[in-house]
This record gives C-alpha cells, structure tokens and sequence, in this order.
C-alpha cells in the first residue's frame, strides 16, 4: 500500500501522463521516477532515491524553486512538457494540497525569459476532415494557430485540392512550436509523419476537435451567440481547430485564455507559397545546410536585412518576409511607405531615435492581460507609451496611407500611463510593495500603523536601557522568538520583574515583556494585511489595465510596422537598393541585380551584378522565358539563381531590391530547389529527394510561378542526370511555361536551347589564362562551352599526366550528338502528348519507371524500420494512385 503522501502523488501524475510532473516539496521541486530519469539526464542532475513508505524506495531528481524556470525552459526546448505542481494550502498538519498550477509546453510558453524576443512562439492545432476512401486524402482540413505571448489568434481551412500543399506550405511560414492533432489521426502514423514529421506533435482527445463542442466552446469564450463574425461559422474544421487551441491553452495554462480575444479567419490565397524546403534553399530565415553556402554560417536573408530597433519590429520583419504577397495595391503602399521614407532624412532620423531602446510593447501589453506584469513591466510599458506622441509629430506631414494610418492607430494610452503613474511603486524603491504610497487611504493607513509600531519598538531599546539602567540592553529579532530583549550575564540581577524568560544563550539571556509582545503581533498582522490589500489591489490594477489591451496592441503593432518601414528604408539607403516596378503580367526583368546576402558578406571585395530578362507569357515564342545557365564549379550559378529568386521575395514583401532596377511580374509561388541536398534524416536518399520534389515541381508549377532548380539530377550517374535534367526542362518550357531558371554543370545541356522554344543559354564567363580558370561573375548569352574541370583539377596540384589523360579522354567523350538525338526522342513524346493516345498503360510504364527509381535509390542501411515502411507506404500511394485503386482496408 502506498503512503497517502505516495498516493497523492501518483493520483496527481495520472492527470498528466504525457508531462514531466515537477512536484513542489519545501524548497524544491522534485520529479520521481521516470521523470526523475529523464530529468536528471537532460538536466545533468544528480539521481538519487527517495523512501516515500516504509518500504518504498523511488527515483528522485530535484531543482531549487527559484531555478524551476531556467531547469523547465531547457526541458522544454528539447519538446518535453513540464507540468508545475504547487502546494496550494498553507504548510500545516496534514498534507498539504497541491494542484498542478501550469503546464509549459513548446507551443504555450510566454514567460519573458523563456521565448525568443526576435521570433514568435505558435501552437498549431489541425483539424481533420473525413477521408477520401481512395487516396486517403482528408476532404478537407482546418488549421488554426495562437501566439499567447502576444495574444494573436487565427485560424484557415482548404479544400482536399489544396492538399497537402497549401497546409505544408502555411507551416512552413508559421513555424509553430507545438502541433496540436486529434488522437486518431496521431495513431495514423503514416499520416502524421509524412504531412507533419517535422512537427512537434501533440495528440489531444478527439472531442477537443469535435466541430460542433468546439462551437459552442468558442462561443463561450467570446461570449457570443454565433461565430459568424469572426468569420468562421460556415468553416467547421477551422472552427473545430480554434475549439482545439481554446480547449488545450485552457488546460495548459488558463490565465492565457483572456489574451485570446480576437480570432481571425483568412486564406492564404493571397501569399506567395513557398514549401519549407524552398525557403531553406534561399536561406530566407534560417540557414541551410547544403553545399552552397553564403559564405558564412548562420547567415540569412533575414540577418542580413534586419537593421530593425525593436524586438516587436524584428517579429514583424521575420513574418514580413515569410509572407510575400501577390496583391500589388498592398505591396505599392508598403514601398510608397518605404521610398517616403528613403527620401525624407528629418522624419527618417527623429523615428529612429525615437525607436531606439524602445521596449517590447506587444508582450508588455500581453502580459498586463495574462494578469502577470510586474511593476518593472508596467513602467517599461508607460516609459514606451510615453514617446508615441513624439513619434505622432514625428510623422507630421508625412503622405503615404501606410504611415499615415500608423500614425492614426498610435494611441499614447494616456489613461493608462496616468493610472500607472498614480498607481504603481517604483520599483527601485524596494517597498516590498506593488502599490504606490497614495493611491489607496486604507493601505496607507495600514503602513503607517505598522511603522508606528515598528518605531515603537525601535524605540524601545533607549527606553528600557533608561528604566533599567542596563547600558549594554538590546532588542533584537529572529525568526524562532521574534523580538526579544537581551540581556548580558552580569546584569541579570537588575531585570525588571514585568519580563519573562524566553531562552538562554552563552552571554546571557533574552526576554519579552507582554507590551512587547502586543506590538509585535500587531506589527504581523498590520503584514499581512498589507501583504493581502498590496496584492488585491495589484491584480485589480492588472485587470483595469487589461481593459486597454486592444488598444495597447494597436499601438504595439504600429510602432512594429514603423520600425520595419524605417528599416527598409535605411537598408535602401546604406546598399543601394531600388524600388521595384511591380507588374501584373508575367515577366521578370532585372538590370544590375545583386544577391542581397553575398554582396554584404563580401566585405571589400565587389559583387558583380547582373542582369536577369524573362519575357512575359504573350510576348513573341522567341523571347525566353527560361534560363539554362551553365558554368563550372564555383562560377557563380547558384548565386545568381538565387539573387533573382530573393530579388522576387524582397519585391513581394514590400521591400526595395538589390537592383538598379527591376521589374516584376508578380508571382504565385516559388519553387527552389537544389540538387545533391541529402535529407538522411528522413530516410530518403539524394536522388529520390531530388525527383519526389521535382515531381512535385512540376505537378504543382503554374504559368505565374518561379522556379529555381540548381543542379536537379545531379544525384545520378552523368547518363541519367541528363536525362532527366532535360525531360524537366523540357515539361517547364513547353508545357508548364513557368519562369524558370536551371543552372547545371552538364554544359552539354545547352543544345537544348536550340530547339526549344522560350529557353535561352546563358553561361557564366570563364577566362582561362596560363591553364587558370578566372571566375568573371558574368552571366553572358550562349552556352559555356567547357567545364573546366580539369582545370580545376590542375589548380588543385593533380600530375601533369593525369590531367593530359583527362584532357583526352574529355574530348572523345563529348556526348553533343547523343543529346541531339535525345531531344529528337523527347520532341516526339511531347508531340505524342495531344492526340488522346496516351492510354492507362503508359502512365503505368510512368509510374513504373519512377517507382523502380525511387525503390533503386532507396538508401535502405540508413534507416529506421519505421521509415522504411513510411517509405513504402508512400511509395504503395503512389501505385495505388496510378492505377487508380483504392487504398486496401486495415483487417
Ligand atoms: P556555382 O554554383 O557556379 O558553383 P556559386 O554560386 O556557389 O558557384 O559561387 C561561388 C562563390 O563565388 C560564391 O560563394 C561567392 O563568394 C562568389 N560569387 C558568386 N557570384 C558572385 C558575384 N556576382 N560577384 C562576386 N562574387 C560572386
Ligand atoms: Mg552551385
């Protein structure tokens, strides 16, 4: 039989199955058993064993409780959830009653010292539709997300035709922590690892997901009757979603629910999409981790740009940038808001010192809601506060919507900087008090009785040394007797006969008398009740403040966009950016175009620019619409995709361009993708990586699209990658007619560009002097002619007959007429394409054919059992697909 003591604890641990529990006892807070194992290896804490019964020995890992946050952050960062178990009645007879207060989970934290001040934190929680029987896809899928660190919640919902991109894609740009999942769909493995392998997956119940209790919980929470205001009445899987986060953030950590007053609904119809792997390839926000790098670790194009002040500008910039738009009225009004900027110099320089060192207005506000500020916060917040009318004036005259309407949203909350002001200790004053002197008459009152008493007693020692003629008499405290009079050894004789004996110490002996006594006690009690009122009043405070949130917000957010303008505008300024000419046809033309990252790591040395000219889809069959650029190694080709492709991004995020000048078509969606990028991490090898995203490339690619492929088939022997290089190429131009660039070293690729129509050659020019190869950084027309490999070779110190070998063996080997022949082979295939003919046995051949690659390529000693048969299970979709079948039934 466990103790009672054991028993509370495990009753208390069953509510928590999925969490490390950290059980508040005295001064630590201690985790047992299995927890106490993991606790002690991820924290490196020491494992001991505590007897919990008689002849009960347990695990035991324990942490200081002032040191729980620092111990539960590095917990959670590495996905584990804490579940913080406090005592919640007073120490006493008995046990005590304790209560988990919180749980921290990656997607819900929102302590200050646990989140990243330049990223936000999202949960996530997708909801599920019924599935298609044939191909296992949901008919549809709502997914909703919050950041509880600033109280922004929204939520979405495809249709199957979306799937599974549009949902990948929408993740990709959120980024979140935590993934919330209903636990049928978590059991699906498959499902789970190939849609959100990436993801920190939560499973909840399944009625959390429940489209209709998810309803009526929403309408709860708003207090509303119907939801169609927030405009997800009529979506029920992203309602169900919501329901899902309102449900989990109310277990996790209620005192968030308040921050969540707004849901948004929307469509991401009107962002450029973008999957994760793209944004890796161009390094947007985070580093990839290929062979191309640009030049230094850790790089991107978000730390390149960011000459934001403010942490809530710099969120504001990383959202920015993952969200490109296609909407050019929105994308004119940033740039107005930007070159106004650029060519105003007064506005520009007092914005800027107005924003520097300004706080994180945003999460202050938030935290002001949670009903977790301290005082500290709520004077950062009202110091903040204070310089908006400042930046009011500063932005007098200015004539762009965009600063204007921020100019028109900023609210110097003067009812809250006052109350503040009038209500809140300075905390550098150490009162122990949240309360300023004033603001309350009953906590003053209690202040001063409790300081008339504690003079009375400070006092006391010069009266008593009087009537007792004792010289060496002190009063003193400690925490055992509280006040106490002492007197030493020979002067016993001479105490007064009014007081008692409380304890003996080595020099002598200490009293109290019952005034004494009587004073103290109203000295406590006039604490605590200072202790109660102090922090009533606090919390009531907190609440009024709260009221102001939306407003606080408000200005929060526009003092962010401020920031993020500003700092387009210095970046233009300080590297020579242009605005872009946005269009809505489809062309692309770039004239002196750098590549944002590299030109700026290039520190001394110059960059060399560009220019990049794709003609628009009406315009004449003999303007190219796709470049093949071929070079050697390390001439310049993956730099220069890239620049076009960021030069897009930045233009579509409302940013100038490292351009002279550019003018672009807007775009849809981006493609990039870069051959030889191994993912051993899920299992797939090289190649197949390579083509599953090529097909997809081509599957999903519209006439609007960019696409970037940087050495795709690479993967392959030298036969094969042709190949297949060409057949993509070939699907781009003729059929897909997206703007498309494809840089490849197989300068025997270049022919192509003779009978396709819309693709140019161009090559990165080489100049050879005394056997070196020199790297001009130039794009020039036609095609390279060499790869200069041997004379790579040669730099790198190979024998001079071995590069005399290779040299001859190179020339016999030149495969120009089989890549003539090949695209003849090609041609007739895509002439073929039109007439109806094409039957179910050859995409059987098709899909044949890929499978046999995909099986062929697979890198089977690399991986888990696991990731064989999601492998397999992919790979069976695919069949099944192709054939058209429906997926077989569980037994
Ligand atoms: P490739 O893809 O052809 O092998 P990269 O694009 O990786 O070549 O370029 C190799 C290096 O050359 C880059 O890291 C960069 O330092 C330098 N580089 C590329 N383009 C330029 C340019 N236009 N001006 C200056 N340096 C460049
Ligand atoms: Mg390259």
């Amino acid at each position: 039989m466990p103790t009672p003591a054991r028993r509370q604890y495990l009753d208390i641990k069953a509510q928590y199955p999925d969490a490390l529990l950290a059980y508040n006892i005295g001064d630590f807070y201690e985790f047992f058993d299995r927890d106490a194992e993991v606790a002690a290896r991820e924290l490196h804490l020491t494992l001991t064993a505590r007897t919990f019964g008689p002849d009960e020995l347990v695990p035991l890992a324990g942490v200081p409780v002032h040191a729980i946050h620092v111990y539960a952050a590095r917990l959670v960062a590495r996905g584990y959830r804490v579940a913080i178990c406090d005592q919640v009645s007073p120490a006493g007879r008995g046990l005590v009653r304790r209560e988990v207060t919180r749980v921290l989970t990656p997607g819900t934290v929102v302590e200050p010292g646990m989140l990243a001040a330049t990223r936000e934190t999202n949960l996530a929680a997708i909801a599920f539709g019924k599935r298609d029987p044939a191909t296992g896809i949901p008919r549809a899928i709502g997914l909703a997300w919050a950041d509880a660190s600033v109280g922004a919640f929204g939520c979405v919902q495809w249709p199957a035709e979306d799937l599974p991109h549009a949902l990948q894609a929408e993740l990709a740009r959120l980024g979140p922590a935590e993934v919330l999942i209903s636990k049928p769909v978590a059991d699906e493995e498959a499902l789970a690892a190939d849609w959100l392998g990436a993801y920190r997956l939560t499973s909840c119940a399944e009625d959390a997901f429940e489209p209709e209790s998810a309803r009526i919980r929403l309408c709860r929470h708003f207090n509303v009757a119907t939801l169609a205001g927030f405009g997800c009445e009529s979506l029920p899987l992203a309602t169900a979603a919501a329901g899902a986060i309102v449900h989990y953030i109310g277990r996790v950590n209620a005192s968030l629910l308040p921050l969540l007053s707004d849901l948004r609904t929307y469509e991401t119809r009107g962002f450029v999409e973008m999957d994760g792997r793209a944004w890796r390839a161009l390094e947007v926000v985070e580093p990839s981790h290929s062979e191309y790098a640009s030049g230094q670790r850790g790089v991107t194009l978000l730390s390149t740009l960011d000459m934001t002040r403010t942490a809530m500008g710099a969120r504001l910039l990383r959202r920015t940038l993952l969200h490109p738009l296609r909407d050019r009225a929105t994308l004119e009004a940033r740039l107005d808001a930007v070159g106004e900027l650029v060519g105003a110099v007064g506005p520009r320089q007092r914005l800027g010192s107005l924003l520097d060192g300004l706080g994180d207005l945003e999460r202050l506000a938030a935290r002001v809601t949670q009903g977790a500020a301290v005082p500290r916060e709520l004077f950062g917040l009202a110091s903040g506060l204070s310089r908006a009318p400042a930046v009011i004036a500063a932005l007098e005259g200015c004539d762009a919507a965009e600063l204007r309407e921020a100019q028109a949203a900023l609210d110097p909350c003067d009812d809250v900087r006052e109350l503040i002001a009038r209500a809140v200790a300075d905390p550098s004053e150490a009162t122990g008090r949240r309360v300023r002197a004033g603001y309350s008459p009953e906590l003053d009152a209690l202040v001063e009785s409790a300081s008339e008493t504690r003079r009375w007693i400070a006092a006391l020692e010069g009266i008593e040394r009087e009537r007792t003629g004792i010289r060496s008499l002190k009063v003193g405290y400690n925490k055992v007797f509280g006040y106490y009079i002492e007197i030493t050894r020979p002067n016993l004789s001479r105490v007064p006969s009014d007081y008692q004996r409380r304890q003996t110490i080595a020099t002598g002996e200490r009293f109290v008398t019952a005034e004494l006594k009587e004073h103290e006690a109203r000295a406590l009690h006039a604490d605590e009740r200072i202790e109660a009122l102090d922090g009533e009043l606090y919390a009531g405070l907190l609440m009024e403040l709260a009221r102001a949130h939306p407003r606080l917000r408000q200005t929060a957010q526009a003092l962010a966009r401020l920031d993020l303008w500003l700092a387009f505008a210095e970046v233009a300024i300080a590297r020579r950016y242009s605005r872009p000419t946005l269009t809505d046809d489809t062309s692309l033309e770039i004239i002196g175009g750098r590549h944002p990252v590299i030109e700026a790591a290039l520190d001394g040395v110059e960059f060399i620019p560009n220019d990049t000219q794709l003609a628009d889809l009406n315009a004449g069959a003999a303007q190219s619409r796709a470049m093949l650029l071929t070079g050697p190694n390390m001439a310049g080709k993956s730099t220069y995709l890239r620049q076009v492709a960021l030069i897009t991004l930045l233009a579509q995020a409302g940013s100038f361009v490292p351009a002279q000048s550019a003018r672009i078509g807007l775009v849809d969606r981006v493609f990039a993708r870069v051959g030889a990028e191994d993912d051993l991490a899920r299992g797939l090898s090289t190649f197949m990586l390579e083509m599953v995203e090529t097909a997809f490339i081509l599957r999903h690619a519209t006439e609007r699209s960019l696409v970037v492929l940087d050495e795709v088939g690479r993967g392959t022997s030298s036969t094969d990658g042709l190949a297949i290089a060409q057949a993509v190429i070939e699907r781009l131009c003729a059929v897909t007619g997206a703007r498309t660039l494809f840089a490849t070293h197989y300068h025997e690729l270049a022919e192509l560009a003779e009978t396709l129509p819309r693709l140019g050659a161009y090559h990165m020019e080489v100049a050879e002097r005394e056997g070196q190869a020199i790297f001009l950084r130039r794009v020039s027309p036609g095609a390279s002619n060499q790869s200069y490999g041997v004379q790579v070779a040669r730099m790198a110190g190979l024998p001079a007959e071995v590069t005399a070998r290779a040299e001859a063996l190179a020339r016999n080997h030149l495969i120009a007429g089989d890549v003539t022949a090949r695209v003849a082979e090609t041609a007739a295939v895509y002439d073929g394409r039109s007439d109806g003919a094409s039957g179910a046995d050859e995409l059987v051949s098709d899909a044949d054919r890929e499978l046999t690659l995909a099986l062929a390529s697979m890198n089977l000693v690399a991986m888990t059992p696991l990731e064989a048969l999601n492998l397999l299970f992919s790979l069976q979709q695919r069949a099944l697909a192709s054939l058209g079948m429906p997926a077989p039934r569980a037994p």
